[in-house]
C-alpha cells in the first residue's frame, strides 16, 4: 500500500501539461494548451489544459479533471496504477508498508504461475514453426484467412501431438511440475506428466493487461468425437485465469473500444481475429461461456455501449437475448446487429471490405429493446393476450435500465408502438423495480447470513483489497503497459451468478471495477440514486411547473437540486456514498446564490460541482459521479431522444416520481424497521419513529394529489 505522505508528493510533482504531453501533442494557446481531444474524435481542438489549475478540459465531449485523472482515463489505470506511473515518471520511490508473510507467498504463487504461463505461451509459438506445426496448425490458420502479420501479432500457437513434449522441455528448464498442473497445462496421466493441449492448435488468452493468463486450443483432426476427445479443451481456472473474467481479445481491443466508446461482442475466437484483421478491432468475445457479470464489468471500463453480433440463422436468438437483461442492469445500452443468414462474424468479415462491414452494421444495428419488441411482436400477432404478455415483458426489460431518464425514454416508445398509455407501463416498471429491490434485499439478507455462519466455522479468508496490492518483484525489462500490480487479484468475487451477487456490494454506477460498494441499504439505493442522478445530471436547471401546476410558484422556480433537497425534509440519504455526494453537492450548491446568474451560469457551475466532484480524493464518489454524469450523454437512441419532449417539461414531470418513489420506499423501510425494533425502543423513540412515518405519508400523499397521479 502506498503511504499517504507519498500520494501527496506524488499528487504535488505532477505537472499537467507535463503529463499530458506525453500522449498528445499540445499548441500553445495565450497561456494555457490546446490539442485535439484524445478522448473523441475531432478535427480541430477542442481539448484544453490550464496550467495554472492543473485541469484539463474538452469543451467537446465533456471530459476533463486533473493530471492524474487524464493518466487514469487516457491509460485505463486505477488510481493505484496511475499513481505508481506518476511517481516513476517523477522518480518518486514509493516506500510500500509491510507485506505479511501470507501476502508475499500469495504474490510469488501467483507471479510463478504468470512466468510458467508464458514460457508455455513461447513453447507453443516456437512449435508452430516445426515441421508439424507448420503443416497442421499453421496450413490452418492460412485456410481461415489468418495472415501472417495476425498469427504473430495474436500468438496463435501449436501444441505438439507428442503429448511428453512440453513438459520435458518445461521440466528440463526447471519448471515446477505443482505450476504446471495448477496452470492447468499439464495433467499426470499414467504416472507421467502430459500436455493437456496436445495435437492442437493454441489461442492464448491475454488479461485486460496483457500477460498470458490461460489457452484455448482446438483440434483439428475430424475423428475426434470418434476417439472421445473434445474439439475444445480450454485452461481451467486457476488463481490467474478465471474463465467468466475472461475476454478473448480484450487486451488488443481496450484502446479501440474506448476510443470508439463502443464494444463489439462475438462469439469464438476466429470471430475476433478476422474483424480484427479486417481493421475493426474493438471488438471482443466471450469465447464459450455466455456473457457474466464481471465479463460486463470489464468492458464497462471503456465504454457503456455494447454491440452483440449474432450469425444469421435465428434459432438461438431467443435463448441469446434472454442473457442480455443483465447487460442493461448494469447500466449500459446494448444494440443488437443480425447478420446475414448463415454468416457469422467471421466468415461475415472475410467475404466483405472494411467498408461494407462497417456500413452493414451502421444500417442494420438495432437498439436491444426495439429489437425485442420487434422479434416477438412479429410472433405474437394480434392475439390479445400474448400482447398483454410481451407489453409486460417488455415493461419488465425496461425496468432493468438503472438510469431513469434511458426508462422513461423506452417508456415513451414502447407506448408509442403499442399505442397504450404510458402510465400503465411507468406502473408496471415501478412494481417491477420494487419487486427487484425487494429481491436484492433478501439476496443480501441471505449473503449476510451465509457469510455470519461462513465466519463462525472460521473459514472466512480474509479478502485483500485491490489497494493494499504490492508490485511483482522487479520488472525493469518489460514495457510499462505491461507493469500491472494488479493483474492476477481477485477483483470480482469469483463466478458467481447474478442473483447470488452480494447485494451489500452491488459495484454502482460507472464505477471503477477495482473497488466494490458497500451499500449499508441496498433496499432504498436505487431510489437514492435515482434522485442523485438528477441533482448531479440537472441540479442547477429550474423546475418550470405551468402555472396552473400547484407546484407553481409565483415569486421564483426551484431548482431541481432545491425541489428535492425540500422533498427530503432534512432527511440525510441512508447509504453513506450516496449521502456523501449529496452532502458535498450542496456544500458547493449553498455557497453560490443561484438567483443571481442567468442560465448559463447557472449550467456552467453546476458542471464545475461536478469537475469538483469527480477529482475527489474520494474515489469511490469519484467514479460514481463519473458514472451517473456519463449517462446523461450516453443514451445512443438519439431518435427516441428528439421524439422526447423538452427537458424542462421531463424534469417536471420525472422529479416528482422519482422523489414518490423514494418517499414510498422509505415508508415501507420504515415500516418494516418499526415492526422488527418495536420490541427494544422506548416509549419516546417508538413515538418519534412514528410520527416520522407520519410525515413522510403526508408528504407523499401533498405530492400525490399535487401531480395528480394515483398508483
Ligand atoms: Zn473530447
Amino acid at each position: 500500500m502506498i503511504p499517504q505522505e507519498t500520494v501527496a508528493r506524488i499528487l504535488d510533482s505532477a505537472d499537467i501539461v507535463d503529463v499530458i504531453s506525453d500522449f498528445v501533442s499540445l499548441k500553445r494557446r495565450g497561456a494555457n494548451y490546446a490539442a485535439c481531444c484524445p478522448f473523441h474524435n475531432e478535427k480541430t481542438p477542442s481539448f484544453y489544459v490550464f496550467p495554472s489549475s492543473g485541469r484539463y478540459k474538452c469543451f467537446g465531449c465533456g471530459k476533463g479533471g486533473s493530471a492524474i485523472g487524464f493518466v487514469m482515463e487516457h491509460e485505463s489505470m486505477t488510481y493505484p496504477e496511475a499513481l505508481r506511473y506518476l511517481a516513476k515518471k517523477y522518480g518518486i520511490e514509493i516506500v510500500e508498508k509491510e507485506e505479511s508473510a501470507e501476502q508475499i507467498a500469495q504474490r510469488n504463487h501467483n507471479e510463478s504461475l504468470y512466468i510458467v504461463s508464458d514460457f508455455a505461451h513461447k513453447f507453443f509459438v516456437q512449435s508452430l514453426s516445426s515441421k508439424e506445426g507448420r503443416d497442421i496448425g499453421y496450413q490452418y490458420f492460412r485456410s481461415r484467412g489468418l495472415e501472417d502479420e495476425t498469427i504473430q501479432k495474436y500468438g496463435l500457437g501449436w501444441a505438439p501431438r507428442d503429448r511428453g513434449a512440453f513438459p520435458a522441455a518445461a521440466l528440463s528448464q526447471g519448471y515446477k511440475k505443482e505450476f504446471l498442473i495448477e496452470t492447468g497445462l499439464c495433467a499426470e496421466y499414467d504416472g507421467k506428466l502430459v500436455c493437456r493441449f496436445y495435437d492442437r492448435v493454441v489461442f492464448p488468452f491475454r488479461s485486460v493487461s496483457g500477460r498470458i493468463v490461460g489457452f484455448g486450443a482446438r483440434t483439428l483432426r475430424s475423428d475426434y468425437s470418434k476417439i472421445g476427445i473434445g474439439k475444445y479443451v480450454n485452461s481451467s481456472d486457476s488463481e490467474i485465469y478465471h474463465k467468466k473474467e475472461t475476454l478473448y481479445g480484450i487486451w488488443f481491443a481496450k484502446s479501440e473500444i474506448s476510443r470508439k466508446d463502443r464494444c463489439y461482442m462475438v462469439e469464438g475466437y476466429l470471430d475476433v481475429l478476422s474483424m480484427h484483421q479486417l481493421g475493426i478491432t474493438n471488438v471482443v468475445a466471450s469465447s464459450g461461456t455466455s456473457l457474466t457479470l464481471q465479463q460486463i464489468h470489464m468492458v464497462r471500463k471503456f465504454t457503456r455501449n455494447m454491440t452483440i453480433m449474432y450469425d444469421g440463422d435465428s434459432a438461438g436468438i431467443h435463448a441469446a437475448i434472454r442473457g442480455l437483461g443483465m447487460v442493461l442492469k448494469e447500466g449500459m445500452t446494448v444494440r443488437i446487429v443480425l447478420l446475414p443468414d448463415g454468416d457469422d462474424p467471421d466468415s461475415f468479415a472475410r467475404a466483405h471490405t472494411l467498408a461494407e462491414v462497417q456500413d452493414y452494421i451502421s444500417s442494420n444495428e438495432k437498439d436491444f429493446i426495439s429489437f425485442k419488441t420487434d422479434l416477438l411482436l412479429g410472433e405474437v400477432g394480434d392475439d390479445p393476450i400474448r400482447r398483454a404478455d410481451l407489453i409486460n415483458d417488455i415493461a419488465d426489460t425496461i425496468a432493468l435500465i438503472p438510469d431513469a431518464i434511458q426508462r422513461s425514454v423506452y417508456v415513451q416508445s414502447t407506448a408509442a408502438t403499442f399505442e397504450m398509455d404510458q402510465q400503465v407501463l411507468f406502473s408496471r416498471i415501478q412494481q417491477t423495480r420494487e419487486k427487484m429491490a425487494e429481491d436484492d434485499r433478501k439476496a443480501a439478507e441471505r449473503q449476510k447470513r451465509s457469510s455470519l455462519n461462513q465466519s463462525s466455522q472460521g473459514s472466512g479468508a480474509p479478502q485483500e483489497s485491490p489497494y493494499d496490492a504490492p508490485p511483482p518483484p522487479s520488472y525493469e525489462d518489460i514495457p510499462f503497459d505491461d507493469y500491472n500490480p494488479m493483474a492476477g487479484d481477485p477483483i470480482y468475487v469469483e463466478g458467481e451468478p447474478i442473483q447470488e451477487t452480494p447485494a451489500e456490494t452491488i459495484p454502482s454506477q460507472g464505477q471503477d471495477t477495482s473497488h466494490r460498494t458497500v451499500f449499508e441499504n441496498p433496499f432504498v439505493a436505487p431510489f437514492e440514486r435515482d434522485l442523485l442522478s438528477f441533482i448531479l445530471n440537472d441540479g442547477c436547471s429550474r423546475m418550470c411547473f405551468e402555472s396552473d401546476s400547484d407546484f407553481y410558484d409565483f415569486s421564483r422556480q426551484s431548482t431541481v437540486a432545491e425541489f428535492i433537497d425540500g422533498a427530503l425534509e432534512g432527511d440525510p440519504f441512508l447509504n453513506s456514498l450516496y449521502r456523501r455526494t449529496y452532502d458535498e453537492y450542496f456544500k458547493m450548491y449553498n455557497v453560490f446564490d443561484i438567483d443571481m446568474v442567468g442560465e448559463e451560469d447557472a449550467a456552467r457551475h453546476q458542471v464545475e460541482m461536478i469537475k469538483t466532484l469527480m477529482d475527489s480524493p474520494d474515489r469511490e464518489m469519484a467514479d460514481m459521479v463519473a458514472g451517473m454524469t456519463m449517462e446523461k450523454y450516453s443514451l445512443t437512441v438519439e431518435n427516441f431522444r428528439r421524439s422526447m419532449t423538452s427537458n424542462s417539461t421531463r424534469l417536471v414531470q420525472e422529479v416528482p416520481k422519482a422523489i414518490l418513489a423514494y418517499h414510498k420506499t422509505m415508508i415501507r423501510q420504515m415500516n418494516r424497521d418499526f415492526i422488527e425494533q418495536m420490541k427494544n425502543v422506548s416509549y419516546e423513540e417508538q413515538k418519534a419513529f412514528l410520527a416520522k412515518i407520519d410525515r413522510l405519508n403526508r408528504k407523499r400523499k401533498q405530492i400525490l394529489e399535487r401531480i395528480g397521479w394515483v398508483n
